[in-house]
């Protein structure tokens, strides 16, 4: 990223001269890129400043796209607000939102999905995986039932992309969102797959109108320096997958609940341990609150109580809700997130410090006045 931060400063859609070919080049490099990593065309790829623009733009521009068709739209519990946000502001126009809900293994069924489907639906938006208990979701089954009816499919595949194949081609998906600092890549920067090579062309309204850049479904000044982070980490994570990447982290992952169970009881899984991102651990710790033991942890180990987005709201997980887990598992809850810095001895270590913290914040909830 260094070079378009401190001497290529080229805008890629000025191609009258060398310094907008640089960059532009720099720009199609990382499309080809982020394509190869998801098994699409680059063509189809859209750059945009994050996953929340990506989702906006898939569900809002999908859905107004499309609403001379059908105004009816079916998604999940577990989407990210960024999907859940754009589903109520079309319901404000005029929209019906289907909510699927799931079970404690936190799995949308394919069935409960075609159950919800009406003559009218025009979008289907589930994500690949959970953010919070990692849960992966049977996407290409999903993908199957809506090619067949003809209905788009939009995946927030943001924490997918990167720690497990995706195949946007082989998931029969049509709208696919892809956050960069989710991989490894720079914070502020984005993409959305848009199935435009094959037809019929997924057709969206878009949200950002001006220079027409990115074929008009994104206009603005494309971020370079980003966008080659964003490429960058694509091919990065298209290696450490061919390398085994994701069978290293699960190991780490199955480490840690092996030592934290051995060491504590009442350690439960949240979602389903089959079907789970490889560095996603997410439990409830009988007796011990979560915020309380990570406060006395005092930073040294970086876990969370949930969802940044959802501290950032001060509201409660949904997605805990969700699963129907009871307040004490809820409260009791911890998100563990490993990834590709992480190592055995570190595992070890966090096993050490979380167990006596666990222990101590128990025997003070049992002295505390009712
Ligand atoms: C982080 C996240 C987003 C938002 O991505 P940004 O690039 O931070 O806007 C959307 N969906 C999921 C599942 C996420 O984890």
């Amino acid at each position: 990223m260094l070079p378009y931060l401190t001497e290529k400063f080229g805008n890629p859609s000025s191609r009258q001269h060398a310094f907008g070919q640089e960059a532009q080049a720099a720009v199609e490099e990382a499309r080809a890129q982020l394509a190869r990593l998801i098994g699409a065309e680059p063509g189809d790829i859209v750059f945009t400043s994050g996953a929340t623009e990506s989702d906006n733009l898939a569900v809002r521009g999908a859905a107004r796209a499309a609403a001379a068709r059908g105004r009816h739209l079916v998604t999940t519990a577990l989407e990210h607000p960024a999907v859940l946000e754009p589903a109520r502001t079309i319901e404000r126009e005029g929209f019906e939102v289907t909510v699927v809900g799931v079970g404690p293994d936190g799995i949308v069924a394919t069935d409960e999905v075609a159950r919800a489907l009406r003559p009218d639906t025009v979008l289907v938006s589930v994500m690949a995986a959970n953010n919070e208990v990692g849960t992966v979701q049977p996407i290409a089954e999903i993908g199957r039932l809506c090619g067949e009816r003809g209905i788009l499919f939009h995946t927030d595949a943001v924490q997918a992309v990167g720690r497990m194949p995706v195949r946007v081609d082989e998931w029969g998906t049509d709208l696919v969102s892809i956050s960069a600092h989710k991989m490894y890549g720079p914070k502020g920067v984005g993409a959305l797959y848009v199935r435009r090579s094959r037809r019929p062309r997924v057709r969206l309204q878009p949200q950002a109108e001006g220079g027409g850049q990115e074929k008009g479904l994104r206009s603005g000044t494309l971020n370079v320096p980003g966008i080659v982070g964003l490429g960058e980490a694509a091919r990065l994570a298209t290696e450490a997958l061919a390398g085994g990447e994701p069978a290293r982290i699960a190991a780490l992952r199955d480490r840690l609940l092996a030592g934290l169970r051995r060491r504590l009881d009442g350690v439960e899984v949240n979602g389903s341990m089959e079907h789970r991102l490889p560095g996603n651990l997410h439990l409830s710790i009988a007796r011990a609150e979560a915020e309380t033991l990570i406060l006395s942890l005092g930073g040294r180990i970086a876990i969370s109580s949930g969802a940044a987005c959802a501290e950032a709201g001060g509201k409660g997980s949904h997605v805990l809700r969700a699963l129907g887990l009871s307040d004490e598992r809820i409260y009791t809850a911890l998100r563990f997130g490993l990834g590709r810095f992480n190592d055995a001895a570190e595992i070890d270590a966090a096993v050490e410090a979380l167990a006596p913290a666990v222990e101590a914040a128990r025997q003070r909830a049992a002295a505390a006045p009712r």
